[in-house]
């Protein structure tokens, strides 16, 4: 596998500290010697490299940006820089972490007792154990609010009804985060893997996220006891804070799907000849492309490590996240379509990445927020007025 160059056409690279450069090689060099070479695989077969967890784990990567509790509380541009450098790789392994640090992780660090996070962070940390984070419905996705998953309270015990669907890492949980509707409205719960009445299934026949495991959760009368509740997660905003902390992520890992297209279609262009033996870079119309995307790649990195500045002084708010996804996820699509055009019928065959990151991609856009609906926030941040109501 050769040494990915990285992408910098505007020394952004002077920007980061030698620390953030040295998260980035180490996180470059794991992904060039153990993920990339696996992923081409792993998606014709619809499987999630499993074997690589203990060892995302041991870099340090899952809840990097979390402190104590065995994380590596690293800065937020570090995390971002890891995330744009394993969905460099593919974006269904970027999820896995994703999924892990910023919905499970995450929350039982914010919203959790003592006890939840002495249990469960340590394990997900390592990869020991996997967690998932089930907020979609099949009646309510883009408007959680209206969710049909409810808890009642039984003595000691709350008992859920309802189902989760779309959850990445459901079929493999060993725990879930669980949002539901109570007497007090929205609250989160811990299920544990085997607890009666809680079911998971994987969904099948996706043509986008092939290498990533993604199902449905079901609770019928399952009873859980008092403790397993999160004690500060309280109403929607706390499920919308994780994803906030997720949407984050995706802003930067993206930018490394839009890389790894960009420069296998530069490559591409300088060694394809047609017409007199040129090679197909020299024609303008190729070069057109080539121009925009290294642009966009550019604004996409600045608009990142400002977003990520601003998280590590603690003034980044979730409408600036928005934007960042929004934009990004945006850019890194187009870059795939180009990419794909440029290489021409092999644009489409799985030697190269570029049709898989594209695929994936279309999930990336929905996920997290769709694009309209980041539209929205932003629409709602400038104008004061709520039109996705
Ligand atoms: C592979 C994959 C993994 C996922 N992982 C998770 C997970 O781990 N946990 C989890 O909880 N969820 C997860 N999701 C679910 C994901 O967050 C939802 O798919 C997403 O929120 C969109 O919901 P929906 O699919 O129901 O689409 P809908 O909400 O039905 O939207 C369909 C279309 O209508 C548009 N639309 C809806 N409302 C409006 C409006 N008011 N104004 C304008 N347009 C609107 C949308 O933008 C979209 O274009 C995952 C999804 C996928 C595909």
């Amino acid at each position: 596998m050769p040494r990915f160059p990285g992408v910098d056409y505007l020394l952004i690279d002077s920007q980061f500290s030698e620390q953030e450069l040295l998260v980035r090689q180490t996180a470059r060099q794991f992904v060039d010697e153990r993920v990339a070479p696996l992923m081409k695989d792993c998606y014709r077969e619809g499987r999630f490299p499993k074997e690589l967890i203990p060892e995302i784990g041991a870099l340090g990567f899952l809840g990097a940006n979390l402190e104590g509790y065995g994380c590596a509380g690293m800065s937020n541009v570090e995390y971002g820089l890891i995330m744009q450098e394993i969905e460099r790789a593919d974006s269904g392994v970027r999820s896995f972490v994703s999924v892990q640090g910023a919905l499970v992780m995450y929350p039982i660090h914010t919203f959790g007792s003592e006890d939840q996070k002495q249990k469960w962070l340590p394990k997900l940390q390592s990869g020991e154990a996997i967690g998932c984070f089930g907020l979609t419905e099949p009646a309510f996705g883009s408007n959680p609010a209206g969710m049909l998953t409810k808890a009642h309270q039984d003595g000691e015990h709350w008992i859920l009804n309802g189902e989760k669907t779309w959850i990445t890492n459901a079929p493999v949980a060993d725990v879930a985060i669980v949002w539901a509707r109570t007497s007090e409205g929205i609250r989160g719960f811990l299920v544990e893997k085997g607890t009666p009445g809680f079911s998971s299934s994987e969904i099948h026949g996706k043509l986008s996220m092939r290498a990533s495991v993604t199902g449905s959760l079901a609770f019928s009368d399952c009873r859980v006891p008092a403790s397993a509740m999160l004690p500060g997660a309280k109403g929607l905003k706390a499920p919308l804070a994780c994803l906030t902390q997720a949407r984050y992520g995706i802003g930067w890992g993206v930018i490394g799907a839009a890389m790894d297209c960009y420069e296998t279609a530069r490559q591409y262009t300088i060694m394809r000849k047609q017409f007199d033996d040129r090679p197909i870079a020299s024609h303008q119309l190729v070069q057109e492309k080539l121009a925009w995307m290294i642009t966009e790649i550019t604004k996409a990195q600045l608009l990142a490590l400002h977003a990520g500045r601003l998280k590590d002084q603690g003034k980044l708010d979730p409408a600036h996240v928005s934007m960042l996804k929004r934009n990004n996820v945006g850019m890194a699509l187009e870059c795939a379509r180009l990419s794909r055009d440029l290489l021409g019928g092999n644009g489409i065959i799985d030697d190269y990445p570029i049709m898989r990151h594209m695929c994936n991609l279309e999930t990336v856009k929905t996920y997290e927020g769709t694009e309209h609906i980041h539209t929205l926030v932003i629409g709602e941040r400038v104008t004061g007025v709520a039109a996705y109501k």
